[in-house]
């Protein structure tokens, strides 16, 4: 469906749980995090309900997100359960990669689509420095495994903080001989997202083209996101820019999301949405869910204000809890 400002609705994204297996220093705090109690969390038959609301309203792609949607138990019945909706044509996962080894081949005859790994350095201390946890070893088990499987799309995401400007190059380089694409999504100031440095998309572009010469633009599908993407001689894979900071999108924002506690969102910086849990849990039918989510996206703001003061609507949750 169409919002006022004639933006096409057809992404969303979902996520499942607020939980996480690491404490990325833009998204989680170190200690102290306070879980949503179980008792909040949709269920997956309440996220079954609500996508195929959306579905009627012209929703055609969904990704499971977090927290870490892969250590909320069965999530392929709920990959299964999506891809069976009317309407619905792509089911993917972000996800750190850590328990993918294990889950893909569930994950995938449940028809899973695609794969977007956060990723951000490939150097082990950086690693454990960056996520307060030393797992470097079972993300990339994970990015292997994603990559053996067939049809399977493989995505790289990495944030350029400044801590991890030695890793771009190498990170990039993944998509040399492989096809991949490595995306670098510019921090944006929400939650402990504020508290870092950010790399923006022209000194990320510099170091790649002074590594591997000039980039030339590759086509994008407009369904699959804000991602401006390039390639460089040699390569078998591609390079993409998310850059919501230095090249605002909003005006082709296509996506809500749906947080793990049933609040749907309209844009990632206000709290602007609806509430579809207590909708629910009220008796809502299937009309009432449609005409919610239908007025929540005709409401959708024009744009984000990150670069401008803070407002009242601003939205204080932490990724975490959001879903990236
Ligand atoms: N745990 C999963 C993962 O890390 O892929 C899914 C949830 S995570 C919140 C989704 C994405 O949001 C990750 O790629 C992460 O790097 C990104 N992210 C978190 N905080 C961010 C911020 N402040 N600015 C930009 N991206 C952020
Ligand atoms: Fe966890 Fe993903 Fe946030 Fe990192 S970015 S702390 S992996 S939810």
């Amino acid at each position: 469906m169409y919002d006022r400002f004639g933006r096409d609705i057809r992404y969303l994204r979902v996520s499942v749980t607020d939980r996480c297996n690491l404490r990325c220093r833009y998204c989680m705090p170190t200690e102290g995090v306070e879980w949503m109690p179980h008792s909040a969390i949709l269920s997956y038959e309440q996220i079954v309900r609500i996508v195929e609301a959306a579905a009627a309203l012209g929703v055609r792609k969904v990704r499971l997100t977090g927290g870490e949607p892969l250590t909320r138990k069965g999530l392929p019945a709920l990959v299964g359960a999506i891809k069976a909706v009317p309407g619905i044509r792509t089911v993917s996962l972000t996800t750190n990669g850590l328990l993918l080894a294990e889950q893909l081949p569930d994950l995938l005859s449940a028809g899973l689509d695609g794969v977007n790994l956060s990723l951000d350095t490939l150097d082990r201390a950086q690693f454990a420095a960056l996520t307060q946890r030393d797992e470097l070893s079972r993300a990339l088990e994970g990015l292997e495994a994603a990559l053996a499987a067939p049809g399977l799309t493989v995505k790289v995401n990495c944030v350029p903080t400044g801590s991890n400007d030695d890793q771009l190059v190498p990170l990039a380089g993944l998509a040399k001989d492989r096809a991949l694409s490595v995306r670098f999504i510019e921090l944006m100031p929400i939650g402990l997202g504020s508290t870092l440095d950010r790399r923006t998309e022209d000194e990320v572009l510099s170091r790649l083209e002074a590594a591997f010469g000039p980039a030339s633009p590759r086509p994008t599908d407009p369904l699959s996101g804000p991602s401006r993407n390039m390639t460089f001689d040699g390569f078998r894979g591609e390079v993409g820019f998310i850059s919501a900071v230095s090249h605002q999108f909003c005006n082709s924002c296509n996506r809500v999301r749906l947080t793990a506690t049933g609040f749907l969102k309209t844009c990632l910086q206000y709290d602007h949405g609806v509430d579809l849990r207590s909708m629910l849990e009220a008796g809502a039918d299937d009309a009432a869910l449609r005409a919610a989510i239908a007025g929540a996206i005709d409401h959708k703001p024009a744009k984000h204000h990150f670069c401008g003061q803070r407002e009242a609507a601003d939205e204080r949750r932490n990724m975490n809890q959001i879903g990236g």
